[in-house]
């Protein structure tokens, strides 16, 4: 395989022969197919506010019922995705989704944020802020329920555009987390005057915290510099209790991750809701 890195940054892999190619343009004549055929579908996973222990959220995270491949994971299809010129139209559908959802979810009074991620070829659609303000007034929602997860590497590349992006779409009223945060090489610093709500912090980061002082102490001084820049700090990765207590106790605000939850079908977090009102679960996710 060739490694080839195209303009937007993205890795394609490629054999010498074309048969590799074919196969790429069948996919993505299959993922045409799969935007008309409804065959994207989001699974989600719950964050726990950790001075509270109730869920405040879901992250929506694509998944592709492929006819005959299966479930695919998006890092199998969404490079291919930006590469087909999909990407608008795939942002689209997730977000009615998610809001569809979130609507839903509210009309039972489980009040959770909706945090959806947004691609930078996306972000730059100067229609997406109009957009999103009447998808979300479609559905009786108020737009400070969707959490809008952008990645270091758009802030990074042009900050005055960035930032003036970003103002257009927080002027809805929607919040803007930064995703893998710690993984790409702003700095707390640099992020100082953008107009975000949120870093999530990178679940490798996150992972190697459970009996490694030295990781401990990089996730305690970054939840403590995030605080005072006045942003709220999440940890995605969450796997073992020992992490999710531990974050609770160095002041972290939510976590997110499979020690409380894998990213499932609606259907499912509604039977896992349901758990944690009847159950001793709630109280297991309590700090202190
Ligand atoms: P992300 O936004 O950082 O999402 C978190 C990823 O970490 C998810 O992978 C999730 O399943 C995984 N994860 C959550 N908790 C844990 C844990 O405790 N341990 C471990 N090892 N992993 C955990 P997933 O669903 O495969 O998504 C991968 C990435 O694909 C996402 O990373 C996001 O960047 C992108 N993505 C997913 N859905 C969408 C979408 O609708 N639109 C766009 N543009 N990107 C998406
Ligand atoms: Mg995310
Ligand atoms: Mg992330
Ligand atoms: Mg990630």
């Amino acid at each position: 395989y060739k490694a080839k890195t195209t303009r937007s940054g993205h890795h394609i892999y490629r054999n010498d022969d074309d048969s590799h190619g074919e196969t790429r343009l069948r996919t993505l004549e299959e993922l045409r197919l799969a935007l008309h055929e409804d065959q994207l579908i989001l699974h989600y996973q719950p964050k726990i506010d950790l001075h509270t222990g109730d869920v405040c959220g879901v992250e929506a995270l694509v998944r592709w019922n492929h006819p005959t491949r299966g479930q695919l994971q998006p890092d199998a299809f969404l490079h291919l995705v930006e590469e087909g010129g999909l990407m608008h139209a795939m942002t689209q559908i997730v977000l009615e989704k998610a809001l569809d959802q979130t609507a839903i979810w509210h009309a039972q009074g489980q009040l959770v944020t909706m945090a959806v991620n947004i691609s930078a070829s996306s972000l730059i659609d100067t229609a997406l802020p109009e957009r999103i303000s009447s998808m979300v007034a479609a559905r009786g929602l108020s737009p400070s329920v969707l959490v809008l997860e952008i990645t270091e590497d758009f802030l990074m590349t042009d900050r005055d555009r960035a930032r003036a992006i970003l103002t257009r779409l927080r002027a809805t009223g929607v919040r803007i987390a930064v995703d893998d945060f710690g993984t790409g090489y702003s700095s707390l610093a640099y992020l100082r005057d953008l107009p975000i709500d949120e870093l999530k912090l990178d679940k490798s980061f996150v992972m190697p915290m459970a009996g490694d002082p030295r990781a401990t102490a990089l996730v305690v001084s970054t939840i403590d510099l995030a605080h005072s820049l006045g942003l709220r700090m999440v940890a995605e990765g969450v796997e073992n209790s020992a992490t999710y207590s531990d974050l609770a106790v160095f002041g972290c605000d939510a976590a997110q991750g499979f020690f409380m939850s894998r990213p499932v079908p609606a259907a499912q977090l509604d039977e896992w809701f349901a758990s944690r009102q009847e159950g001793p679960a709630k109280a297991a996710y309590k700090s202190s």
